[in-house]
């Protein structure tokens, strides 16, 4: 057996990429942080369609609860090892600096960057060790482009994709990758606030992406087809960013 973790694999792309890492054979550990009912949800897409997972709960933003939760994990399945970790639970805050309280900076650094430190420290050992291992964080193109009323998001996005770069090159002798996906706008409970009608004018392909089509990257990403892809910054946006 071959195990995947997925943080935020509960709702939206974190749903699709484990349904996805299932499909490639993966038992996929599915993150969440308080809805249980849609982490179930996701385990049992995975089942309806022949796969293997199990939720775990933990918040990424807090070191204690990513270590005693995966921690507790590897002692119940010795000798089993973590070689797919997709960083993807994250959340924001939207608001114009001027008026950004330190609890809106805070919260989103905390989960977006923190979180895949605290995460991808510990299971990075074991890739190391067994020489094999993919990390694909899910960043965004307010990372790269940065977007007004999203400091603290860009921030935090743009933190990780430096990371991203920095740490493949810690680790690319030991057979390990690390990518970043940076999707534009995607259907999923963080979008659902946003006017599709309205920015879809500013999408080439005129419209918002499913979760599903960035999964099907992150797949790629995960597989050992993509051996000889390191440190790079992948965009899936519709044509939004060039
Ligand atoms: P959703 O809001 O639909 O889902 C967020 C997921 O993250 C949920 O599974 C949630 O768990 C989990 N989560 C949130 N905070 C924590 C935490 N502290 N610890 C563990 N899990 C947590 O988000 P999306 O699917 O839209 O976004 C997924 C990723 O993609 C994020 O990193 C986001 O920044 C990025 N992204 C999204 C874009 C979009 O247009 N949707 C665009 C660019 C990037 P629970 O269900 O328990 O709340």
């Amino acid at each position: 057996m071959r195990y995947a973790l997925v943080t935020g694999g509960s709702r939206g792309i974190g749903r699709a990429v484990s349904v996805k890492l299932a499909s490639m054979g993966y038992h996929v550990l599915v993150n969440y942080l308080s809805n249980k009912a849609e982490a179930e949800q996701t385990i049992a897409l995975i089942a309806q369609q022949g796969g293997s997972s199990e939720s775990i709960q933990f918040d990424v933003a807090k070191q204690e609860q990513v270590e005693a939760a995966l921690n507790s994990w590897g002692e119940s399945n010795k000798d089993c090892f973590i070689e797919v970790l997709v960083n993807n639970a994250g959340i924001r805050k939207d608001m114009l600096m001027m008026w950004m309280e330190n609890h809106h900076w805070q919260d989103v650094i905390d989960t977006n960057l923190n979180g895949f430190f605290y995460v991808t420290r510990l299971l990075l050992k074991n890739m190391l060790v067994k020489k094999y291992g993919r990390i694909i964080n899910i960043v965004s193109l307010s990372g790269l482009k940065g977007l007004p009323g999203q400091v603290n998001y860009s921030a935090a996005k743009a933190a990780v994709i430096g990371a991203t770069k920095a740490l493949a090159q810690e680790i690319g002798k030991k057979n390990v990758t690390v990518n970043a996906v940076a999707p534009g706008f995607i259907k999923t409970d963080m979008t659902k606030d946003l006017n599709e009608e309205e920015l879809k004018a500013l999408i080439p392909l005129n419209r918002f992406g499913k979760p599903e089509e960035v999964a099907e990257l992150v797949g790629f990403l995960a597989s050992e087809s993509a051996s000889y892809i390191t440190g790079e910054v992948i965009s899936i946006n519709g044509g939004l960013y060039t």
